[in-house]
């Protein structure tokens, strides 16, 4: 059907060609970073309602974040509009459902609401009303917020647990470790048996009229494992499925998959073992390392050329990741024209957090101002070796680093010399103070004349961080800031009041970020999977952070193997620059004073060739190294 020269295919290399030429019938992209995965993804979406003739409302790509799918989408569009002129009317790519598993689940329980015991105004909940329901159902006193809150984490932790699918899981997976945005709060306790307070936690919601964000793919999971004929129904109507990062599948959206894929159905799954970093969350690597039994007919393919970084990032990133990979023979290849010249990789020592946060603004400073890099560090660094600077915008900067706590110095550094920031945020957006209340007038108000104002306005008392309705006494100047700060959720929001409701229920984050903005972005190591930047910094890269560690409790190997993984994917983030930095001293939470750190022990991993050292190395090798280049 494709043909020669102008089919939509042709925009990839012959391998990953292949990979999508594969039209029928289970197929697993098992691949680094790097290496086209998602393009690949797309482009075989793409392929198949253009080329194929695959309506397109027959698709289901599911990803792990709201933005995720925004982005896949917006690509669908962009790529079936440049199709073929006879092809564009047909396949307009429009009836084809992109979205998390979430916003799948919440479809699915919306359209069978009464099944669940809900009307259908029913509403998820946010952390205040999960708050209630939980204390309800232990019959604990209002002013008990902080046992409710002890309660929740537990019960979260154990209905996670307790779904897990160990009969045939290969390994068993790791639980109760911290999420990642709020890493130094306690981790939860080992989960007794909670079926009790589960049951009544969910009558206490139910008679609310309420479900909770865990619940958006349990509950689909729970109709269609006993309605065969459901099941039929959603397997008629998806007979496309497609899933990026695979390798993050938890056990509730498994058997999400394995319900809506039969063993010999459409399913291309995608992903990286080695990128497998939220089994905190429940994630089961697993999943992935057993597609080809689940689905015994299927494809597996490699793809091995890596078109984001310059050589020696790869081999950086390929070398700190090989002491724990769970890919065996893998394979990462620059192919990026003149990457085997790239910058070597810069690894900064210093001397306190705040020193770190000065290299990261001035090191800034002089790739966006083009200032000499030689200035920055005079008689240590051969420019040459550097390549020429300048030329770089704030927007293609990220700072990386494993916890929020590391963010703040890092914020004042670069506010300080006058570099603008975006930071990704964890918060979900209904749990904001007022946004509850806003949303439920949204849902009350008697049509949806107007509702780009109020969803505009909303976004604007969010952003300005003035989220007390009823009265917004926003001046237009307000408004006009923070639309433009956010303005992609607005925009993303459509026309559809439903929409923007799921889209405020089902955001995992209050994701204002804007890849388009001249800013500098701050993330986590989590929230940057997937992402790639032309400059990455990953601050902090200290033993006790990266690995990160608790303080009494000593991380398992799996914990730590996961610790890597991390370092892997940030390090794999960057595609011409990398600089990796540490801190001599750090204080953490519960220390009075800031105490002396190690560098990462995942950096030995790395060939000392591959970096230029800047800063108060205290490593011993240092001055011996300095010696022999005085000789
Ligand atoms: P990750 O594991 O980090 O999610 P990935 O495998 O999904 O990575 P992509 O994000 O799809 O990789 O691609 C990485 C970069 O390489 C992107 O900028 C993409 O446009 C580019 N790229 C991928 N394939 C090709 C190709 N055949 N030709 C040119 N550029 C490509
Ligand atoms: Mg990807």
């Amino acid at each position: 059907m494709e043909r020669l020269g102008t089919g939509l295919l042709d925009l990839l290399d012959p391998d990953q060609k292949a990979a999508a030429q594969v039209t029928d019938g289970p197929v697993l992209i098992i691949a680094g970073p790097g290496t086209g995965k998602t393009r690949t993804l797309i482009q075989r979406l793409g392929h198949l309602i253009a080329e194929c003739g695959v309506p397109a409302e027959r698709c289901l790509a599911i990803t792990f974040t709201r933005r995720a799918a925004d982005e896949m989408g917006e690509r669908l569009r962009f790529l079936l509009a440049a199709a073929q002129p006879e092809q564009r009317d047909a396949a307009t790519g429009a009836g084809a459902t992109v979205s998390t598993f979430h916003a799948l689940g919440l479809s699915i329980v919306r359209e069978h609401a009464d099944r669940f015991g809900l009307t259908a105004g029913f509403r998820i909940a946010d952390a205040d009303e999960q708050l209630d329901a939980v204390g309800e159902a232990a019959g604990l006193p209002d002013d008990e917020t902080a046992q409710a809150r002890r309660l929740l984490r537990q019960l979260q932790e154990f209905r996670r647990t307790a779904g897990r699918l160990r009969a045939d899981a290969p390994g068993e997976a790791a639980a109760g470790r911290p999420d990642p945005a709020t890493a130094d709060t306690a981790r939860p306790e080992p989960a007794d048996d909670l079926t009790d307070l589960v049951k009544d936690y969910t009558a206490a919601l139910r008679a609310r009229d309420l479900v909770d964000l865990d619940e958006l793919v349990r509950l689909p999971v729970q109709l269609l494992g006993k309605e065969p004929a459901l099941v039929a129904a959603y397997r008629q109507r998806y007979t496309h499925v497609f899933v990026d990062e695979y390798q993050d599948v938890d056990d509730t959206q498994y058997g999400l998959l394995r319900l809506l894929c039969p063993p010999d159905g459409n399913l291309c799954a995608i992903g990286d073992p080695d990128q497998s970093i939220y089994s905190f969350r429940g994630a089961e690597v697993g999943y992935f390392l057993r597609f080809a039994a689940d689905f015994p007919t299927a494809t597996v393919v490699r793809l091995t050329r890596n078109y984001r970084s310059t050589a020696p990032i790869l081999a950086a990133a390929v070398q700190a990741i090989a002491p724990d990979t769970l890919v065996a023979g893998r394979s990462l290849a620059p192919a990026r024209r003149g990457a085997i010249n790239g910058a070597r990789i810069t690894r900064y020592s210093a001397s306190s957090p705040a020193d770190e946060a000065d290299f990261v603004a001035r090191t800034i400073d002089a790739l966006v101002g083009g200032s000499s890099f030689h200035a920055l560090d005079s008689g240590r660094v051969d420019s040459r070796e550097h390549g020429p600077l300048g030329g770089v915008s704030f927007a293609d900067i990220a700072v990386l680093y494993r916890t929020d706590a590391q963010a703040g110095p890092i914020i004042d550094a670069l506010s300080r010399s006058g570099v603008p920031v975006q930071k990704r945020s964890h918060d979900r957006l209904l749990d904001r103070p007022g946004v509850a209340a806003i949303v439920d007038e949204l849902r009350y108000a008697t049509g949806i004349d107007g509702a780009i104002a109020a969803r505009v306005r909303l976004t604007a008392q969010v952003l300005v961080g003035r989220g007390d309705l009823p009265d917004p006494q926003l001046t237009d100047a307000d408004i006009h800031t923070a639309v433009e700060l956010l303005m992609p959720l607005a925009a993303r929001c459509g026309a559809d009041l439903e929409t923007f409701l799921a889209e405020l229920a089902t955001g995992a984050e209050v994701d204002t970020w804007d890849p388009r903005a001249d800013r500098v972005t701050l993330l986590t190591l989590h929230a940057s999977k997937g992402l790639e930047f032309p400059v990455v910094f990953l601050v902090g890269c200290e033993d006790g952070l990266l690995p990160h560690r608790l303080p009494g409790r000593p991380p398992t190997d799996e914990q730590l193997a996961e610790e890597r993984r991390l370092l892997f994917v940030g390090i794999t983030r960057a595609k011409d620059r990398l600089y990796l930095s540490h801190a001599a001293r750090r204080q953490r939470r519960g220390d009075t004073e800031p105490r002396p750190v190690a560098a990462s022990p995942f950096l030995a991993a790395i060939d000392h060739r591959l970096y230029d050292r800047l800063g108060d190395d205290p490593e011993p090798a240092k001055p011996q190294a300095r010696q022999l280049r005085l000789i």
